[in-house]
């Protein structure tokens, strides 16, 4: 038994339920050509079960008391390179050449998560498909469709460069120590938008308005940025809320600065 106090400040939760975990690495479903990248290995709760499985995996662990611990359990097991890095500086074009080639699996220490996705986003070229474990409230959010009531910011964000599903409701008591709240494990994989927007800071700031009152009509809310006529040029009914717009109706909007 490795002997190492989870810290707090790394957002250690490590995942110690077997079925849990099996549930995991079968819904990633690993295959022998995978190049993964693994955010977060802690003590390999999942590197271990996926390292026989893929062709190559890059571990980032920012934790240095972990390194020789992992290094030790994984050594014989596959073909595993332990990075000591800090996750949101990662460069993704440092482990490949080749386009949506890397597969990236984690079960994030949950201060970082939005932070990281969006740092993700932004070299999602590189990227076939993402799994992560969130806190669910997080998890909802992202994968939330037009009309609910999770749907927001986030969604829109995140919607208009991955298509995310939500896979696994994990309770507390999967992990050791047991965090707070539910977490989920989500899917996502990076799309072309079918619309694309032409400044993605525009978009966020047409968003962040209009979500800002989300309880007004979209005229009401974007008053100041857009008017009635011109949403109707756009096909999109001015009488509608912020939430029932789709991710396609927001790149329209911000396009038109
Ligand atoms: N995957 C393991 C550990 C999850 S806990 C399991 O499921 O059991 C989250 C892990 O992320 C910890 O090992 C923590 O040290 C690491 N971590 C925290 N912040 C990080 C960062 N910025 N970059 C990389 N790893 C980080």
């Amino acid at each position: 038994m490795s002997r190492h106090l989870p810290k707090k400040r790394f957002g250690q939760n490590f995942l110690s339920n077997e079925i849990i975990i099996h549930q995991i690495i079968n819904v990633i479903h690993p295959g022998p050509q995978d190049h993964l990248i693994e955010i977060g290995p802690g003590l390999g709760a999942i590197t271990l079960p996926l390292l026989p499985c893929v062709a190559k995996l890059d571990a980032i662990e920012l934790d240095r008391d972990i390194i020789p611990l992992l290094s030790s359990k994984t050594m014989t097991l596959g073909n595993i390179e332990i990075h000591q890095q800090d996750a949101l500086k990662l460069e993704l074009q440092q482990f490949t050449s080749k386009a949506a080639s890397l597969r990236i699996v984690g079960n994030l220490p949950y201060n970082i998560s939005t932070p990281l996705l969006f740092h993700l986003f932004e070299q999602k070229q590189w990227i076939m498909d993402m799994h992560f474990m969130l806190q669910k409230e997080v998890g909802l959010r992202l994968s939330a469709h037009p009309g609910s009531k999770q749907y927001g910011r986030l969604s829109v964000m995140a919607q208009y460069h991955c298509q995310i599903e939500a896979l696994l409701e994990v309770p507390p008591h999967a992990f050791t120590p047991a965090p707070k709240v539910d977490s989920l494990f989500i899917r996502l994989q990076p799309i072309q938008p079918s619309l694309l927007a032409h400044n993605i800071v525009k978009l966020d700031e047409v968003v962040k308005t209009a979500f800002s009152q989300r309880r007004k009509t979209l005229h009401n809310a974007l008053k100041k940025i857009i008017s009635r006529e011109q949403l109707i040029s756009l096909d999109i009914d001015p009488n509608k809320r912020a939430e029932e717009l789709t991710v396609d109706n927001f790149v329209k909007i911000s396009n038109i600065f």
